[in-house]
């Protein structure tokens, strides 16, 4: 077992750089996107606006970031919107994209329980620092 399919993607590596140039690069549409490593394995692409908060995925698939910490040291964790990676916020209409108005989960609308994310890499620390 030998087989190393590895690619060297975005990194030049002399003979190929004439191609690359050659095409309008559709890499930069990726260039406001980063790729978490998860505890389960694999990664998750996620905005690099919410890469800091990104805390893991929640049931459903949502990106979940914190929002703020708690007065008791820990994290209020929120999902975000599928259709624009943002916070939701109640309507009349329900629970609705903060951004572009769209209707969404009604569980966006409240705290997520960090026990039911599926977290990143590092896994966020939940007990205290020690001085
Ligand atoms: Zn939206």
């Amino acid at each position: 077992m030998t087989i190393i399919t590895r690619q060297s993607a975005g990194q030049p590596t002399g003979g190929q750089f004439a191609a690359h140039t050659r095409t309008e690069s559709p890499i930069e549409l990726h260039s406001d996107l980063v790729a978490v490593p998860m505890a389960e394995g694999g990664v998750r692409i996620v905005p690099t606006a919410i890469a800091d908060e990104f805390r893991g995925v929640s049931p459903g698939g949502y990106n979940v970031v914190a929002a703020f910490e708690k007065a008791d040291g820990s994290e209020y964790l929120v999902g975000l919107t599928k259709c624009c990676n943002s916070t939701a916020k109640g309507s009349e209409d329900g629970i609705v994209c903060r951004r572009c108005y769209s209707e969404c989960d009604p569980m966006l609308g409240g705290p997520i329980e960090l026990s039911a994310v599926a977290p990143r890499i590092p896994a966020p620390a939940t007990e205290p620092s020690e001085d």
